[in-house]
């Protein structure tokens, strides 16, 4: 559990297997809130909680949960964090139909096991009023809605999936679990002009310098 950034935390405890990291995000807003980025898995809330009341943060204080896509490793506490938090929800209005489950997804990765409807949709370029201002990129790839949350005044890129740290190399996520891989190439290429200095992964890493530089010499490789 730790504070990698000031005001960004990663919560630990809550991957999928041992040698498989996770990185649930909280952030601190620039008032006296604060905002999720994804939740993790079923169960993974008793985690979050947990570290809420490590930090001394009441679950009420969380007022925005954004997620970037429908995978079950992402939206699987979203229902019980909602709950706890009372916090509004957000996700791109491709993903915030599949996490709904109209239509269910069967395309690669694991789909939501429970129906969740988001509060708010998003596309791409709005902006949230959170972690002060967050930029919500439709980085469609891995899933037909996945989106990018990226914070420009401290060049911060919480890139979801579109992006996989493997040790020290960043990769694409395998294809195995995307859905369309020509289509993430042209996500990440798209992201590479962009001014990162963190790339905050969600699985493996995260990278908190050269984000970037990083990107930009993956998508030399494609
Ligand atoms: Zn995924």
């Amino acid at each position: 559990m730790a504070e990698i950034l000031p005001g960004v935390h990663t919560i630990d405890g809550i991957d999928p297997s041992p040698d498989f990291s996770t990185h649930v995000y909280l952030l601190k807003d620039k008032g006296s809130t604060w905002t999720l980025i994804d939740t993790g898995l079923p169960g993974a809330h008793e985690k979050v909680e947990a570290y809420l009341t490590k930090i001394h943060v009441e679950p009420t204080a969380v007022k925005k949960i954004l997620i970037t896509h429908l995978h079950n490793d992402h939206v699987g506490s979203l229902k019980r964090m909602a709950k706890a938090t009372a916090a509004r929800t957000f996700a791109h209005w491709i993903e915030a139909a599949y996490i709904a489950g109209v239509p269910k997804y069967d395309g690669p990765g694991s789909p939501p096991t429970d129906g969740f409807r988001v509060d708010e949709v998003l596309k791409d370029g709005d902006t949230v009023d959170a972690a002060g201002g967050l930029v919500a990129y439709h980085t469609p790839g891995h899933t037909p809605g996945h989106t990018s949350y990226y914070q420009p005044e401290r060049k911060l890129l919480f890139s979801g999936d579109l992006f996989f740290v493997d040790g020290e190399r960043l990769v694409l996520t395998t294809p195995e679990y995307t859905h369309h891989t020509p289509t993430a190439q042209i996500s990440a290429r798209r992201m590479s002009q962009l001014s990162v200095d963190a790339l905050l992964t969600y699985h493996g890493g995260p990278l908190l310098k050269n984000g970037g530089p990083t990107v930009r010499s993956l998508v030399e490789k494609f």
